[in-house]
């Protein structure tokens, strides 16, 4: 299973746009791997996990083919991570052309909570010429269970905003040869999932980390020691190895340290720093 992180950045980017925080100004001089855009990333070659406001850029970066998604699968619902102005794009007849597809068969699949469902229904209500019946909307709930192309999914609950708010989810993925723990946006996860992922027995050769807050106290997202503690988490239900990546992603300027900086930090604890363009295929782990 190949992962491609397009965006490995938290809400506001890195360096945020409008800020010149110290880590901000030494992320922008130091570039490369420090500029990191809106959270996104590409499962294989057709299923993108979120598409945040920087879906375009990312596009004309890595050279990547749009029109042929199969789908898109959701965590939330926040802006960073669903754009629904690209939605619009996306579904609009005369923005997305797509030649050798006939009408009836040209659908784009979107996995995702009421949440994510009911901002999609925004998008297209909103006077736009996007067609609603580009799209086929599958709403998932924690602990559900899809297949999407050759990959099936694990809804688990994630811990990122009260659940009356809305039930955020991350997911576990498996190809049934390999399997991913993709864990953003997310705090200190509840021991139901715990309970779960034993329950299902995967065994991750990638854990992907929510690692917004940095050295700060986890609170809607992890922080450095959260994501410590749940290596140790799954390690202790047999979920990882010392074969396992394990890799963090979602950094903003909570961090306050650029991407040098983070390996330099992060290599002895052997915690990999995602980047922009980052491919894990985790093919070559099993
Ligand atoms: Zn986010
Ligand atoms: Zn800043
Ligand atoms: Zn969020």
């Amino acid at each position: 299973m190949k992962l491609t992180y397009l965006g490995t950045g938290a809400a506001e980017g890195m360096p945020a746009a409008f800020c010149a925080c110290p880590v901000c100004l030494r992320s922008l001089k130091e570039g490369g791997k420090s500029l990191r855009m809106r959270s996104c990333s590409l499962l294989g070659d057709d299923v993108l996990i979120d598409m945040g406001p920087d879906i375009h850029a990312q596009k004309l970066r890595f050279g990547l083919r749009l029109d042929r998604l199969r789908a898109i699968v959701y965590t939330h619902s926040h802006e960073d991570h669903e754009d629904l102005y690209a939605l619009r794009q996306c579904g609009t007849p005369t923005a997305a052309i797509h030649p050798d597809v006939p009408e009836d068969e040209d659908i784009l699949d979107l996995y995702g909570n009421r949440w994510v469902y009911k901002c999609f229904e925004m998008a297209m209500s909103s006077g736009h010429r996007a067609r609603e019946s580009h799209f086929r909307f599958h709403e998932i709930k924690p602990w559900q269970t899809f297949d999407v192309g050759p990959y099936t999914f694990h809804a688990l609950r994630a811990n990122h905003r009260p659940i009356v708010v809305e039930d955020c989810l991350i997911y576990a993925i498996t190809d049934g040869k390999s399997a991913i723990l993709y864990a953003n946006d997310t705090g200190e996860l509840s021991p139901e999932v715990d309970e779960y992922l034993r329950g299902i027995g995967l065994h991750f050769n990638l854990v992907s980390m929510d690692c917004a807050r940095g050295l700060l106290p986890g609170n809607g997202h992890m922080g450095w020691a959260e994501c410590l503690r749940l290596r140790e988490r799954l390690e202790a239900i047999g979920a990882v190895d010392s074969g396992t990546r394990f890799v963090l992603n979602h950094l903003s300027h909570m961090n306050d340290m650029t991407h040098t900086e983070w390996e330099a930090f992060a290599a002895p604890h052997g915690i990999e720093i995602a980047y922009d363009g980052l491919v894990v295929d985790t093919e070559d782990h099993v």
